[in-house]
């Protein structure tokens, strides 16, 4: 009997019901804008933005409307304009090289590794291009961030963190995010915690988090916000920061709240589900599973392989297979953009050097989600159906 899978990957866990009743609550106040609020109350957002900070032990967290503002967002903190140049990873998400392209900032692409992170050699190589690394922990994978964090010490370059996927995660026991000036979240549904869209950014820095409070959008009631640096810093930017409303409200920052209590166990529950899924799939011949570094503390909120080195058409007879089994997996390959993945070369507005080690490897990304909403075993089942297809195309070539 052939086995098939009848989950959704798409199929998010709901709200949970202490979400649902603040939510309940906010929409009763009609209090819905983070600025309105009642005589000495802090508002839903604020709390947010304490407990994040609280969580990740920084000083300062803003609330933004999604990860992708709050990219751009660092990015014009730290005073990137139009036509500079910003170091970041060949392989990521669209909305990272579009959050530089969004300031009429200029991407410069670093290569992948084999291990899916920043290939470090040739960002030592391409340091003296720019003054920024947007650095981007795509898929949760975390490169050695001691080595990085020493290259560009030494090279002067300011790090701002994209921890879309690695909400929760940990580096030599430092959270994810609190290595570079600024670390950036999403709150977006298939993210680690879900408000449909939202974001946040995090730093230590005081005229960072002056600017970046007025860029979100606060008026001069920057005083509201949950964190807040001291007031001659706003004085001494407020005038000349543009106000580029990208504000979270209290009905979002009211179902992410208790996420942020269950983040912990969640992150467990994810990474109980990924270690299922890599069991199952390792020693499968023509598939390389991807080691995970022992100062890691990973996310495994999705799962990547490598079917390195296999030609197109049997890549893509594999994610046929697959389906037809009700298993998604998505390829990061493909010549065409679609759905959620694209290649760097993809992103046209962005001109790049051809990489040929980074597009050998981003030839063989395979990517899968791992809602919360799948169980243990539809973790092994899904397991069996890929090893199953991906050793019936193996034998056949
Ligand atoms: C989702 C995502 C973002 C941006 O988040 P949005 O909230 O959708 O704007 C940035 N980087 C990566 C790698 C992502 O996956």
């Amino acid at each position: 009997m052939t086995e098939i899978f009848k989950g959704s990957f798409t199929q998010q866990e709901p709200i949970p019901d202490d979400g649902i009743a603040a939510a309940l609550e906010v929409m009763r106040s009609g209090r819905l804008h983070r600025y309105n609020l009642a005589e000495g109350e802090i508002g839903e957002t604020g709390l947010l933005e304490r407990e994040f900070a609280a969580y990740l032990g920084a000083k300062y967290a803003l609330a933004v409307a999604s990860g992708g503002y709050a990219l751009a967002t660092a990015l014009r903190a730290v005073g990137v304009g139009p036509g500079d140049k910003v170091l970041t990873n060949a392989f990521t998400l669209a909305p990272v090289p579009g959050s530089i392209a969004s300031i009429g900032a200029v991407p410069v692409f670093v290569g992948v590794t084999a291990g899916l992170t920043i290939d470090l050699d040739d960002l030592a190589a391409k340091a003296d291009q720019a003054k920024v690394l947007m650095l981007s922990h795509m898929r949760g994978h975390l490169c050695d961030m001691d080595r990085l964090m020493a290259i560009c010490g030494q090279a002067g370059i300011t790090v701002i963190e994209d921890c879309a996927h690695t909400m929760g995660a940990a580096w030599n026991g430092r959270a994810s995010g609190r290595d570079g000036l600024i670390g950036c979240y999403s709150t977006q549904t298939y993210k680690h915690m879900n408000s449909g869209e939202g974001g946040f950014l995090v730093t230590d820095d005081d005229e960072v988090m002056a600017r970046a409070t007025i860029l979100s959008g606060s008026y001069m009631l920057y005083e509201r916000n949950g964190t807040v640096p001291p007031p001659d810093m706003f004085e001494r930017v407020k005038y000349d920061t543009p106000n580029v409303s990208g504000r979270m409200d209290h009905l979002r920052a009211a179902i992410l709240r208790p996420q942020l209590q269950m983040l912990d166990s969640q992150c467990a529950a994810w990474n109980a589900r990924y270690e299922c899924v890599e069991q199952g799939l390792r020693g499968t011949p023509g598939l390389t599973v991807i080691d995970r570094p022992t100062e890691e503390k990973y996310v495994g909120s999705s799962i990547q392989f490598l079917l390195l080195d296999w030609t197109s058409e049997a890549i893509a007879d594999v994610l046929t297979r697959c389906r037809k089994r009700g298993v998604e997996l998505k390829w990061f390959g493909g010549a065409e953009p679609t759905g959620f993945t694209s290649r760097y070369d993809s992103w046209r507005y962005a001109p790049s050097e051809p990489m040929p080690e980074t597009d050998r490897i981003l030839r063989g990304i395979i990517d899968m989600r791992l809602p919360l909403t799948f169980s243990l075993e539809d973790c092994a089942l899904i397991a069996r159906i890929i090893r199953a297809e991906v050793g019936a195309v193996w034998q056949a070539t």
